[in-house]
């Protein structure tokens, strides 16, 4: 029995050393611990010894169950060692590879444009003011002298949603939420920047939905002289130093006198090109003296205090900065396009 015993625990440690990998190892510990192991076996066979005998040989199969145990337990920490060595070595980074690349988002080109066209602006110290773009019938129209049969209305065909509430054609009405809200002739200098709808075709140059700068002040004694200089400034500030502005007598229900204004073409300075049709001037806003009559609706005194009122389309400006021959450009969300700015 004792020879049985030791030949065992031969064969046991030859098989752990052959163990290659936690698997077999494992089969090991199986062949010769488990309950229908070897050494369980050799147990069973203990019924045929005699009482004398029983102890000694008890006790020299639990010696073995240790040994065994021990050279697994020993061999499993090496295994495993040898194992994350392994992975190391595989898995390991290769710091020379070139890195990959984040791509940084960056701002939408008629959102670069707006925001210049504002930082300009508020340079000159006037506030930005904003509104909601579903409005009322009132402040879209009537607070800015148009009522309700006023041929100019049919100027901006709109997408109504009620009789009575439309998506704004223009930000003018943020400048009429603005007066009201000053009071005793307060002097007011202020831009509304904003999303406005018409019901327009989407080609090169139209588009149902476009984006509005407008702009406002009043104060005692501002003349025409302002609304130019103004405007001069602006345009020297966005279109660079050479900048000549003209302005040309027009018609707006909310202004007067009204007038259009251009800028020398910032493509050719005047000389005549392609882009201005070869007058050597663009046309980029419209502008004029606040009509007495708007004044009076939003609670100013006309006698007291005068004003003047400018807007402009971004995409415009964004297109001439950019030199871009298509609106659809600035909608289409092309990767491709978007990616150049
Ligand atoms: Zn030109």
């Amino acid at each position: 029995m004792e020879q049985q015993i030791n030949e065992l625990r031969g064969r046991a440690a030859e098989a752990v050393d052959a163990a290659t990998n936690l698997r077999e190892l494992d089969d090991v510990r199986v062949k010769f611990l488990g309950k229908k192991g070897e050494l369980t076996t050799l147990l069973r066979g203990m019924s045929k010894l005699t009482a004398e005998e029983r102890p000694i040989v008890g006790k020299l199969v639990n010696e073995a169950r240790a040994q065994i145990e021990q050279i697994i337990a020993e061999k499993n920490s090496k295994l495993k060692a040898a194992e994350l060595q392994s992975k190391l070595a595989t898995e390991t980074i290769d710091v020379t590879l070139p890195g990959r690349r984040v791509h940084d988002g960056h701002l939408h080109p008629l959102t670069l444009t707006l925001n210049r066209v504002k930082e300009i602006f508020v340079s000159m110290g006037y506030s930005v003011e904003e509104g909601p773009e579903v409005e009322t019938d009132y402040y879209n129209f009537e607070a800015l002298n148009l009522p309700k049969d006023h041929p100019a209305r049919d100027m901006q065909d709109s997408f109504y949603i009620t009789e009575e509430i439309l998506l704004r054609t223009q930000t003018s009405p943020v400048q009429a939420r603005t007066m009201e809200r000053h009071r005793d002739n307060e002097p007011i200098r202020m831009i509304a920047p904003g999303r406005v709808y018409r019901r327009d075709d989407y080609d090169a140059s139209h588009s149902p939905m476009f984006t509005q700068v407008e702009g406002l002040v009043i104060d005692k004694g501002i003349s025409f002289a302002d609304l130019k200089g103004t405007l001069e400034d602006f345009s020297k500030k966005i279109f660079g130093e050479k900048t000549k502005i003209r302005l040309r007598p027009s018609f707006f229900p909310f202004t007067e006198p009204s007038a259009e204004v251009d800028v020398s073409c910032v493509m050719c300075h005047g000389e005549g090109c392609k882009v201005c049709q070869g007058t050597g001037w663009l046309e980029i806003l419209g502008a004029g003296m606040v009509h007495p009559d708007v004044l009076k609706m939003s609670g100013y005194d006309p006698a007291e205090v005068s004003g003047f009122a400018f807007g402009m389309g971004i995409e415009r400006i964004a297109m001439l900065t950019y030199g871009l021959d298509d609106m659809r450009l600035l909608y289409d969300n092309d990767v491709r396009f978007l990616k150049q700015f």
